[in-house]
Order: C-alpha cells, then sequence, then structure tokens
C-alpha cells in the first residue's frame, strides 16, 4: 500500500478548493482515512478486503495474451479487471468508500454519475452493505443511459434526474456537492474517480491499488520478474493509477496512461468544445471539482467541454497525482483517437475472445500502433468489460467504416 503525499499535495497540484460549509466533512473525511485506511484502525482494510474476494470475486487474474503475444511478437498480459463483479474495476472505489462511511457512522449515500457507471457500482456497493443511497445524473445522460438507471433502481437507489446546464456529468458533480454540504452530519459523497480535493484522489488511490499489487505478484509468479511496460486507460485516472501504484517506485517499469484523443487534438476555442478529453497530453493547470490540475481550458481560463467516443473517458479533468507523475517524467501521457479505440475493441474481441470498454480500447489502440517501443513484457489493464457500449460501437463502427470490423449493417436495424 503506497501512502506517499499524504498530505494531499502533488507538487502544486492536489489541495481541497472547496467551499467553506464543506470544511468540516473534508476534515472528518480526512481524518477517516488516515485513521481506518492507512493504519487499518478497527480492522477496516482486512474487512474491506474481505468484501473485494467474497462479494466482488478479487483477485481477478493476470492472463497471458496468446494471440496478442504471437502478433506483436512480446509478452502481451492482460490485468481482467473486466471480470470483477459489476464488469469493471469501479466496485474497488465504491465498495472502499461505502465501507468506510460505515465506519465513520455515516446513514445516507450520494454520488454523482456521467454514464451510470459509477452510480451502478455505488448503487452495488449501498446495497451490500444496506445503506440508503441517492445518485444524482443528468437528464440527458438519464435518457442515454436507461439500462443503467434501472441498474441503480433495481438495486434500491434513488436516481434524481439533474437538470441545470446541459444536463449532464459536470451539474450532476455540482448538485451532488450542494447535496453534500447541506447534509454532512449524516451523509458521504462517494466520488468516482481520483479526483476532487483531499483526501479523495489519495484514498481512491489507495482502494485501486489492489489492482497493481495482484498484477504485480501474478506477473512474478508466472515470468519471475517485473514487466517493462504497463498501459492503462485514463479518464479522471483511478484504474490508471491503481494500475501503476505499486510500480512507481520500480525505475524500469515504463507507465503509459492512454487518454481519449477524441476526433483530433486540435481545438476550435469559438465552439467553446475539445474534441478530445485528453488533460494530460493537452489540459494547462487549473481548478477543477475542489483540486489544481490539468483541466481542458481555453485561453481565458473557461473550462471546456471534453468529447471522447467512450462516455468513461469524457471527463474534462485528471487527477492530480497523474499530472504531477507526468509532469516528472514517470509517467507517459499519450493517447489515441476514436477510431483507434474502435479498431482496438473489435481487435481484442476477436483475438481474444474478450470485450472490452470502449474506455479499455484506448489502451490496445496504442499497443497496436507503439509495439515496438514497449519492450518484452508488457502487462495492459482491461479496465471494464464492453457490453454496456454495444450500442455505441454498432453505430460508431457503421459511421466510421472501421477496417477490422464484421458488418454490422445487416444486424443493426433489429437492435
Ligand atoms: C469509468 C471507467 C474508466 C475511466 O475512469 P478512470 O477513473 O480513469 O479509471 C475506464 N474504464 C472503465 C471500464 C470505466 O468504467
Amino acid at each position: 500500500m503506497t501512502q506517499k503525499y499524504a498530505d494531499g499535495k502533488f507538487g502544486e497540484y492536489g489541495g481541497q478548493y472547496v467551499p467553506e460549509v464543506l470544511m468540516p466533512a473534508i476534515e472528518e473525511l480526512t481524518d477517516a482515512y488516515e485513521r481506518y485506511v492507512l493504519e487499518n484502525e478497527d480492522g477496516f482494510m482486512d474487512e474491506f478486503r474481505a468484501r473485494l474476494r467474497d462479494f466482488g470475486g478479487r483477485p481477478t487474474p493476470t492472463q497471458y495474451a496468446e494471440r496478442l503475444s504471437e502478433r506483436y511478437d512480446r509478452e502481451v498480459y492482460l490485468k481482467r479487471e473486466d471480470l470483477l463483479h459489476g464488469g469493471a474495476h469501479k466496485l474497488n472505489n465504491a465498495l472502499g468508500q461505502v465501507l468506510l462511511a460505515k465506519y465513520m457512522g455515516k446513514e445516507r449515500i450520494v454520488a454523482e454519475t456521467g454514464a451510470g457507471q459509477h452510480g451502478t457500482a455505488t448503487a452495488m456497493a449501498a446495497a451490500h452493505l444496506d445503506m440508503p443511497c441517492e445518485i444524482y445524473m443528468g437528464e440527458r445522460d438519464i435518457n442515454r443511459q436507461r439500462p443503467n438507471v434501472f441498474r441503480m433502481r433495481l438495486n434500491g437507489s434513488a436516481v434524481n434526474p439533474v437538470t441545470t446546464g446541459r444536463g449532464t456529468l459536470k451539474e450532476a458533480i455540482s448538485e451532488t456537492m450542494r447535496d453534500w454540504a447541506t447534509n454532512v452530519e449524516d451523509t458521504h459523497y462517494v466520488i468516482g474517480s481520483i479526483v476532487g480535493p483531499h483526501p479523495f484522489p489519495a484514498m481512491v488511490r489507495d482502494f485501486q491499488a489492489v489492482i497493481s499489487e495482484e498484477a504485480r505478484r501474478q506477473l512474478d509468479e508466472q515470468t519471475g520478474g517485473l514487466p517493462d511496460a504497463v498501459l492503462a486507460c485514463a479518464g479522471g485516472g483511478s484504474n490508471t493509477m491503481g494500475t501503476f501504484a505499486n510500480f512507481v517506485d520500480d525505475d524500469g517499469v515504463e507507465l503509459y496512461a492512454v487518454e481519449a484523443g477524441g476526433s483530433s487534438l486540435e481545438v476550435d476555442e469559438e465552439e467553446g468544445v475539445a474534441p478530445n478529453s485528453a488533460s494530460l497530453s493537452t489540459g494547462e493547470e487549473g481548478v477543477l471539482h475542489g483540486a489544481r490540475t490539468k483541466v481542458l481550458q481555453d485561453s481565458d481560463g473557461q473550462i471546456m467541454e471534453s468529447h471522447s467516443v467512450s462516455a468513461g473517458l469524457d471527463y474534462a479533468g485528471v487527477g492530480p497525482e497523474l499530472a504531477r507523475l507526468v509532469d516528472d517524467g514517470r509517467v507517459q501521457a499519450v493517447n489515441v483517437g476514436d477510431v483507434s479505440a474502435l479498431e482496438g475493441f473489435h481487435r481484442l474481441s476477436q483475438l481474444e475472445g474478450i470485450i472490452p470498454a470502449l474506455e479499455t480500447a484506448h489502451a490496445f489502440g496504442y499497443l497496436e500502433e507503439h509495439s515496438e517501443e514497449l519492450g518484452e513484457t508488457i502487462v495492459v489493464n482491461v479496465s471494464g468489460r464492453g457490453d454496456k457500449d454495444l450500442e455505441t460501437v454498432i453505430e460508431e463502427t457503421e459511421k466510421r467504416d472501421i477496417e477490422n470490423a464484421p458488418s454490422m449493417a445487416e444486424f443493426s436495424g433489429g437492435i
């Protein structure tokens, strides 16, 4: 378990940029994080790990990928977070935070969700631990993500539509913050990535670090050593930091955070929209959701809307720790566009029998384009499975005429 940066500052990044009313809650949470997570008070981490095992299905395998290894003439290993309960790495964090809320004596959970993945993970954890839970979700997202709305409600959570602004993730976060500020006494806010004010970035990293703790051990068991390169896709950056955490001190291991290059890295300022979500590669220092970090913004410092074909990477900021590690040269910030990700999606499905999340597919797009630069042994984190993305993939595959895809046209009418 890494305990670095316990003060919440990652160089100039991080910090606690929150309204005064939230400071008592932030201080209470920081105290709980230090006692229960860092010091394992009352056996918190033991219970967390036991629940990850029995409810979550951990450990997930680190699997040798035969056909990818053959294709690239490298040894490629897959960390299978797609096999975690719920189909993505998000449960590691949601379960950790809901359990922590219980230890803190909180009686109610709130969370925000964009595409619905973090909301469903939080709803599952809340049902498992018998905590009432309310999820804020933009109205537009609710209409785009019906199945996830039903999943949350099936697990007993209330889904509160947010109608302000464009009705997406940004407004949902503001609304959840407002709820938390009003109900700090009995409520915990489960943030979905390594973003937000301290202690969230460090705490979410520690809950996700189980990924690299297992991967390091499992790879050593199979190869007797460390990998040369570790790849993970980066939205807010929680699966990335979880996959990197236990390799950061190994100088020989190159770490690659693969961002969504979207349709272009060029920004049209007039539009106020970045056609990508590559905040590590193209963002500037700014404050977003309570932390100083790299943010997509225009020359006046206005936060821009981001874009990616994958909803889970579509975020204008990124975790402050990742921003710092990139500035330090420890993590390479790279990106691939929508088309490369879609091709990666089909390649992994065809070669390995694993349908990945569109977020994850970005890492495989990068592997395809740069395998010869990545050394002999490569670990790729499969952050989630792609069942949730089938409709998008069918639509986008047709629209863009993706080369390595099976013909979708003849089936799409019936779906
Ligand atoms: C949410 C999500 C991501 C992006 O979130 P991070 O915090 O960057 O990990 C990546 N992959 C999957 C499968 C997701 O659901």
